[in-house]
């Protein structure tokens, strides 16, 4: 594996396997990996020739009071997990070089991007599109995968994607759990035992509203409380939102007529958690 810090560097490598006429495929992380971000990997080693991994902790995409400071790093482990998968590039930039001074475009996909997560994260969802787009165009990549851990975050970026008529194919793969229906995330490091016990109430709640939808509850209202009263028999959690969308505009669904995002987050203390579910109504 190759590990490239400078943005000339990287285009250079992707011009030259291009004129090879190499599938690249690129996994944007943050880095601090599990099982989730090596799922991603897998499936891009599978399905690219060459594969790049970025791990670059976004400063634009963390808020003034968010933890960008305190984001999990370990740089050294990550690299030695890559290599041992059979990734071949790891593109680890400095923010000096993503967002050098006077740095002034930035990407937002308007509509979506103020909806859920970007309620109570301004300029989230911003940062995640002016990176990204910029990850896009120093990699050329044919295709990038992304969790569908962060749907709202897929479903921008595939607004992006489409809006600017860029040539990459954008993967979602399912959410990677724990055993006991954990969703995996970096920040989960951050959580108490306790509140890592009540972190599977958001599991745990959607899990059985899909059973109540799949029964024919259709009620948006009662699927919302169902969620609502499991997370709050927990104690010392905030609500930040329960919502069930529309997965192409993100609007709240009055009912679930065909599909639907059921999307939720969570504080446990000051770790915010996110969780969801898609559910499908069979006709
Ligand atoms: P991050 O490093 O948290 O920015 O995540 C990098 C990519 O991994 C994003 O596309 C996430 O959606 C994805 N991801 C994070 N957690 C999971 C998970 N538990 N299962 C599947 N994908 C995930």
């Amino acid at each position: 594996m190759k590990t490239c810090t400078q943005i000339y560097e990287m285009k250079d490598i992707v011009k030259n396997l291009k004129r090879q006429g190499m599938r690249i495929g690129l996994v944007p992380t943050m880095g601090y990996f599990h099982e989730g971000h090596l799922s991603l990997v897998r499936e891009c080693i599978e399905m690219a020739d060459r594969t790049v991994v970025s791990v670059f902790v976004n400063p634009a995409q963390f808020g003034p009071n968010e933890d960008f400071k305190q984001y999990p790093r370990d740089l050294e482990r990550d690299s030695e997990i890559l290599e041992k998968k059979g990734v071949d590039y790891l593109f680890v930039p400095d923010a000096e070089q993503i967002y050098p001074q006077g740095f002034k475009t930035y990407v937002e996909v308007k509509g979506l991007q103020d909806k859920l997560c970007g309620r109570s994260r301004i300029g989230h969802f911003r940062g995640v599109c002016t990176v990204v787009l910029k990850l896009f165009n120093i990699l050329n990549p044919d295709l990038a995968f992304f969790g569908q851990k962060d749907q709202q975050q897929a479903i921008i970026l595939k607004k992006m994607a489409q809006d600017l008529d860029l040539d990459v194919k954008i993967e979602v793969l399912p959410i990677v759990r724990e055993e006991d229906g954990l969703a995996l995330s970096s920040r989960n490091v951050y959580l108490s035992t306790e509140q890592r016990k009540a972190a599977l109430s958001l599991s745990r709640s959607l899990r059985e509203v899909q059973q109540m939808v799949d029964k024919g509850e259709r009620d948006t209202i009662l699927l919302k409380k169902k969620i609502q009263d499991i997370i709050n028999s927990e104690s010392l959690v905030r609500i930040d939102y329960i919502q069930i969308v529309d997965m192409e505009n993100l609007d709240p669904l009055p009912r679930i007529e065909k599909r639907a995002l059921i999307a939720i987050a969570v504080y446990f203390g000051k770790v915010r958690l996110i969780d969801n579910v898609i559910v499908y109504v069979k006709e």
